[in-house]
């Protein structure tokens, strides 16, 4: 095999042998579907069924922007680009009802990653449902850019936007907060030979497994919807980003109350610093846990209330921390 010009540097199969057809051949047999999908991958588009109103949402990895191949494998990066997708229909209190996916790659990709990818992508179909119900493929002079179009449905009829807090609500969060930015950060340090010891190796690996494959309870979307949350959005920022934009939204001040971040950012402290583990619980972004507000005594079993509402007061909105405003932006701005 060695020395044929489209096979890849190890000499094994790549998207360039397996061609368009091929590829797509092996993608879709993979995949499960449901009862809503009238037409499915194959012809011109899929129809789909639907009792009411779409949502429509996309996101998009890019190699070595949103992923690097030393950090994640390929089954890692077709479930996290689904998640994110889901994530985002969750956060409007809403499921997914179908998946497009689209993958452009240079003809010199090895088969194997493009099979795994798809695996990725067919395992969080398979666990929440979701049916791939088209994709479309094209070829790059290097660049590998995988992404997925979700479409959903809305159990409760209407979606939680980021615009309905009010003052006097509880700010509530459905998992965990700054697990996927831990994890980034034990990459980072691994890559220059870091890694914790021992005691903490287990812990690290997991916060590692979940940025590369991030699994938050997606369910809890349009439970919290019906548990009549004002507002909603998932964790892809990080907190105080994420929180500012209900804030802005809905002309509110979100009080975050200091004693739950410092006992959220007390899990990463023993391997992390405690300056590392605070910046990770507020400002750690690809989480995807969700973010909502709800009325005093209605969060849901399960979440973590985080803070608090009041009204924007002449400072305007914005989330507040340790009694003073918080950005985003890093460190610096948390006070520390
Ligand atoms: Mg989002």
């Amino acid at each position: 095999m060695s020395g044929a010009a489209h096979t890849g540097a190890g000499g094994q199969q790549t998207l360039g042998d397996l061609g368009e057809a091929g590829i797509l051949g092996d993608i879709f047999a993979t995949l499960t579907t449901t009862d809503a999908v009238l037409v499915g991958p194959g012809d011109d588009t899929a129809l789909l069924a639907t009792s009411g109103p779409v949502l429509a949402t996309t996101d998009t990895m890019v190699r070595g922007r949103d992923w690097l191949d030393e950090w994640s494998s390929a089954h890692d990066v077709g479930a996290k680009v689904v998640v994110q997708n889901l994530a985002d229909l969750a956060a409007m209190g809403g499921v997914g009802t179908g998946l497009l996916v689209t993958l452009v790659a240079p003809g010199s990709l090895p088969a194997q990653w493009a099979r795994e990818l798809t695996a990725g992508i067919a395992e969080v179909s398979a666990a929440t449902g979701v049916p791939v119900i088209g994709g479309d493929l094209s070829s790059s002079d290097g660049a590998v850019v995988v992404s997925v179009t979700a479409l959903g449905a809305l159990p409760g009829g209407a979606p939680v936007l980021r615009s309905g807090a009010a003052p006097g609500q509880e700010v509530a969060v459905s998992g965990s907060l700054g697990r996927s930015a831990a994890g980034l950060e034990i990459l980072r340090r691994g890559d220059v030979g870091w890694w914790p010891s021992t005691e903490h190796a287990g812990t690290a690996a997991g916060w590692v497994a979940y940025h590369c494959r991030p699994d938050p309870d997606l369910t809890q979307g349009p439970r919290a919807a019906e548990g009549g949350a004002t507002a909603m959005l998932d964790v892809s920022d990080g907190l105080v980003r994420d929180g500012g934009r209900i804030a802005a939204a809905s002309g509110v001040r979100l009080e975050l109350d200091e004693q739950v971040v410092a006992r959220l950012a007390a899990a990463y402290e023993p391997v992390l610093g405690g300056r590392m583990a605070l910046e990770c619980v507020l400002a750690g972004g690809e989480e995807h846990s969700l973010l909502a507000t709800f009325p005093a005594g209605a969060v849901p079993d399960g979440w973590t209330v985080v803070g608090r509402t009041v009204a924007a007061g002449t400072a305007g909105p914005g989330v507040w921390w340790r009694g003073e405003r918080a950005t985003g932006g890093g460190w610096d701005h948390f006070g520390g």
